[in-house]
Formats: structure tokens, sequence, C-alpha cells
């Protein structure tokens, strides 16, 4: 059994792989709607709920997240009582971008300038540093551009310096990137290290609307990132799925943050790959082997946001798979995603378009 702790499509993702290896999950969720409750067992309970979690650490092989700002006080209580994979470390570093990117710099992973604000003082020290435009970002919390502000103009920086009044904040100069790419990677509980071939992804206002795979990348950027993941997992002692998001700039990476866990960036690995995302998550958390992360041919990942399309019949299109992950419509919301595929690159691209004129997506605020 495997214990989950949130109840969103991730974890939804992680139980339907789950399933085939004969493993059953529990997703523990304070939310009686958590759309994971369509394929695993679920626990309607606050993330600090000690009795639940003590449960859970009894019922379970091992334990596992779909987000990382689990409160540390239960990472601490679990981790006494059934393996979490990742550690109570890999999420400390990953769950603060300050922490994270000087890890990344120690670890030898080139990022972009940064300085940490604390206070408006702060603030315009670092515009002065780093010059405008920049963009500003909470350090913990922020997720699909929530909790972020690009500042290129006074009204933007009256904005920003109410917001640094209180909470600790980065200050990142604004990269002129060529494009945004992701590595998705693994480590067993053996020391195993697995990389996916790298995505190319498009964001829309902070929110991720498009992911490619194979990126179209020179051997030396393929390197940067395979080489970067290594590092990072074997640092780390990193169990399970992460993915690291770099910018691209003139074949340099730049990391720009990770994730310690599954990602959105990976979801084409499911139809993509030899053995998905999810699969392996489960298989490295589990103690198992991993799987081979060879790529299937050529994939696009279009993520589904705010509302359904109405046209959302796919039955005539046998190479795009429909994720619908059963969540309630809103504005904003990532409530599925469909993976086209095909043996090349070009075809690929084609019935990708195909498929964008049959959907619409909506753009985030
Ligand atoms: P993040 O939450 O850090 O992944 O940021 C969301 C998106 O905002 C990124 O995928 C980029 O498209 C954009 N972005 C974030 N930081 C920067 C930056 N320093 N320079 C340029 N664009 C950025």
């Amino acid at each position: 059994m495997l214990g989950i702790l949130g109840g969103g499509q991730l974890a939804q993702m992680m139980a339907q792989a789950a399933r085939p290896l004969g493993i059953s999950c529990i997703v523990v969720d304070p939310n009686p709607d958590a759309c994971a409750a369509s394929d695993a067992e679920l626990w309607v309970h606050a993330y600090d709920d000690e009795s639940a979690l003590h449960r859970l650490a009894e019922r379970c092989d091992a334990v596992t997240f779909e987000f990382e700002n689990v409160p540390a006080s239960s990472v601490e209580l679990l981790s006494g009582e059934v393996g979490i994979f990742p550690s109570a470390e890999s999420l400390r570093v990953s769950s603060n971008r300050i922490v994270e990117k000087q890890f990344f710099e120690s670890t030898g992973v080139a990022v972009g300038p940064y300085l940490e604000v604390r206070s408006p003082e702060d603030l315009s020290r670092a515009i002065t540093e780093l010059g405008l435009p920049g963009v500003l970002k909470s350090c913990s919390g922020g997720y699909d551009g929530k909790g972020q502000l690009v500042l290129r103009n006074d009204a933007h920086l009256s904005q920003a310096t109410e917001w640094v009044h209180t909470g600790r904040w980065i200050y990142e100069a604004f990269v002129a990137f060529d494009r945004e790419l992701s590595i998705i990677a693994c480590r067993s509980r053996e020391g195993e290290i697995q990389t996916y071939t790298l995505a190319e992804n498009t964001h829309e206002r902070g929110m991720l609307v498009r992911s490619e795979a194979p990126a179209d990348v020179s051997e030396s950027v393929e390197t940067q990132a395979r080489r970067a993941a290594r590092k990072i997992a074997e640092r780390l002692g990193y169990v399970g799925v992460f993915a690291i998001e770099f910018f691209d700039v003139g074949g340099t990476l730049l990391a720009n943050e990770m994730a310690p866990r599954v990602h959105n960036t990976g979801h084409w690995t499911i139809e993509g790959a030899q053995t998905s995302q999810f699969e392996n998550h489960v298989r490295a958390v589990m103690g198992l082997p991993l799987g081979p992360t060879g790529v299937i041919g050529h994939s696009v990942m279009l993520n589904l946001i705010g509302r359904m399309p109405e046209a959302i019949f796919l039955g005539d299109e046998p190479d795009a798979a429909l994720h619908d992950y059963g969540k309630t419509e809103r504005r904003g919301r990532k409530i599925g995603h469909v993976t086209v595929t095909a043996p090349d690159r070009s075809k690929c691209l084609c019935r990708a378009d195909r498929i964008m004129d049959r959907l619409w997506n909506e753009l985030p605020e």
C-alpha cells in the first residue's frame, strides 16, 4: 500500500500507474471532492492531522507527496514511522526558492542573477543591482505563476512594494530566454538514476499550456540537463521522480526551479515513454527497480485549463489520448490534458495543430 499526501490529478495518475503493479493507494486530502478518489481510497483529513498520519503510516509500506509544501511537522511525524520519499531534506531544499537557488549553485548548476528581498529597501536595492525588468516571486508557496509579478514600470513597482512589507521574496533578473526546457529524472532507493529526454515547454502567464518531447536540442544542451539532474539526485540522495525547469539562453541552461515530485511537463511520458514518470515514481518510492525511460516517437501534451472544450470527443483520433481529471471547471484550473503522439516530429506537430483547432484553451487570467 502506498500513501500519498494530496489527492489531485498527480496523485490520481500515480494511483493509475500503481494498479498494474499490484499496488493500491490511500490519498489524504482535506477536500472531500479530491479527484484522486476515482483511483484510490480517499481519507479526508488536514495534512497535519496527527492521528490520521499515524494510521496512514501503519497501513502503508511507503508514503509520498504530490506537492512540496507539506507541513514540516507532518513530514517529521511520518519519517519516524514509515519510509517517506522524497526525504524531508529534499522537500526543505525545493520548497524555498532562495534555498533551492543556493543549492543549485553549490552543486555547480548555473542559475540566473537573483537577490533575496525582505523589505521595500531590499527591493529597491535589488532593482538597482539587477535592473528592470525583473520578476518578484514569493520564496515559498507560489505555483502556476501565483505569488509572482513581472516588474517593468512604476505601476508594478508600487504593487511590488506593497507585497514585500511582509514575508520572504526573491527578485530575479528577467531572463531573455530562447525557450523553456525541463527534464524529468528518477532515482531509486538503491541509487539507480534514470533521466527522460528533455521537453520544451510553453507557458502563458506563468502557467504551462504545452510540452513537446523530445525537445529539438543539441547534444550539449541535453548533456547539461542530464548532468544537472544526476548531480542534484546524488547530492540529495533523492528517491522518486523530480523535475528541473531550465531557461535556454543561447545553448546555456540556467536552472529556474525544481519540483520534488511528478510534474506537468512529464505527463507526455504516459504515452510517449517506455515507462511513465508516474510508474517510475511509484517504483522508486516502493523500493522496486526503475523501468526504462526511452521515448516512443514524438509527443505533444496540451493542458486543458478552466473549462472542458465542448468538442472533446477524440475517439476518431487514435493518436490523441484525453486525460479528464474529473475536476470541477474553474477559471485558471488545470482540469485535464491531451497527449498527441506520432512516429516523428513533423507528423506529431501537424496532429497537435489539428487537435488544437478542435479544442480550445481558456487562457489563465
Ligand atoms: P516559475 O514559477 O518560477 O516556474 O515561473 C513561471 C514562469 O514565469 C516560467 O516558466 C517563465 O515562463 C516565467 N519566468 C519565471 N521566472 C522568470 C525569469 N527570471 N525571467 C523570465 N521569465 C521568468
